[in-house]
């Protein structure tokens, strides 16, 4: 029988053992008891048991703000170095394991960005069941089964049953100590809910909802605060800026996340707006996100990891949208 299974006591060990592949982040408490994925200095520091972070980890890969280009005189214009720091991120969801499938498709399929596949292949992911809460809707969009993963932990009675994905996850396990053997557990599946159906549907009717009064209504509670794209694990709204100090001697080019829901987003120069309203920016998010564009047209964006239902103040539910077929 092979030896797949990690007992809840050799988790510290395991945690050891993966410390040659890069350094060690995973879901902890801020001081403000915010769940954040952030460096592990012990495996006390893990939150095993958390629903979601409140910044998805995006940030690992497509950070708030990166430099693009830099100047100074002595040595003119120079690109930032492209390496990246190995990181073993621990604990991701099968939501989170999707978004990051569908920002490799935005990122590296669609549009190579050296930056982001440096920071990719320093990355092994590490997978981990949960379960869902009130504001969770992954199996309503099949993305509750782990995709993309380097090794992948489901929980079962007494520790984990561990699972390789990528060639990578292989090597790892291979070399584990801690782990023995364990009864044998099927993959999980996806539900596949019926409302994933609904979704799907409407994705291949490219239906954009024109008539919906729910635009309306989203728009007119919607207080265009961005909580809901800053939060999202598949949102990544850029925008690119030059910055010169004060003195004139030095520059540089940063990328930086944007939000789709800010008015500024869909101004250009000389002043005018491709979005002024907030129901044109509160629709074009939504379109997106359950519609795609350009290569991505008909892929659903949304994971279904429950972050904007959770965030929102005025609680706007995009799920509304999409009511049982008469
Ligand atoms: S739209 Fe909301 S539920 Fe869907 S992936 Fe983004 S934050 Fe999560
Ligand atoms: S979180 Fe809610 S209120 Fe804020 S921008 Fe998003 S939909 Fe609007």
């Amino acid at each position: 029988m092979a030896k797949d299974f990690l007992a809840n006591g050799s988790l510290g060990t395991f945690l050891e053992e993966l410390a040659p592949f890069g350094a060690l982040h995973g879901p902890t408490l801020t001081e403000d008891g915010v769940p954040a994925f952030a460096p592990i200095a012990s495996p006390s520091d893990l939150r095993l048991d958390y629903r979601r972070t409140l910044i998805p980890p995006k940030k690992y890969l497509f950070p708030p703000r990166t430099p693009l280009l830099e100047f100074a005189p002595e040595c003119g214009y120079r690109l930032p170095a492209i390496a990246s720091e190995e990181i073993t991120l621990f604990g991701l969801h099968p939501c989170d394991l999707s978004a990051i499938a569908y920002l490799d498709r935005v990122f590296i399929e669609d549009r190579p960005d050296p930056l982001y596949q440096a920071r990719r292949n320093a990355l092994t992911l590490v997978g981990l069941s949960c379960k869902p809460d009130e504001f969770c809707f992954c199996g309503e969009l099949g993305c509750d089964a782990p995709v993309g993963f380097d090794i992948f932990l489901q929980r079962v009675e007494g520790g984990f049953h561990l699972r390789p994905g990528r060639r990578r996850g292989e090597t790892i396990i291979a070399g584990l100590s801690s782990l023995s053997e364990g009864a044998e557990t099927s993959a999980p599946q996806s539900r596949e809910a019926e409302v994933s159906g609904r979704i799907r549907n409407a994705a291949k009717r490219q239906e954009t909802f024109p008539e919906s009064p729910l635009w309306d209504d989203f728009a007119a509670r919607c207080l265009s605060c961005g909580a809901c794209s800053l939060c999202c694990p598949t949102c990544y709204c850029l925008d690119i800026r030059e910055y010169g100090s004060l003195d004139g001697r030095s520059a540089a080019r940063i990328q930086e996340w944007d939000n789709c829901l800010f008015k500024s987003h869909g101004e250009i120069a000389g002043g005018y707006n491709f979005r002024k309203t907030r129901q044109e920016r509160f629709r074009y998010r939504f379109v997106h996100k359950y519609l795609g564009f350009g290569p991505l047209r008909g892929v659903v964006s949304c994971v279904g990891c429950g972050r904007c239902r959770e965030v929102c103040p005025v609680r706007i539910d995009l799920m509304e949208l999409f009511p049982k077929e008469g």
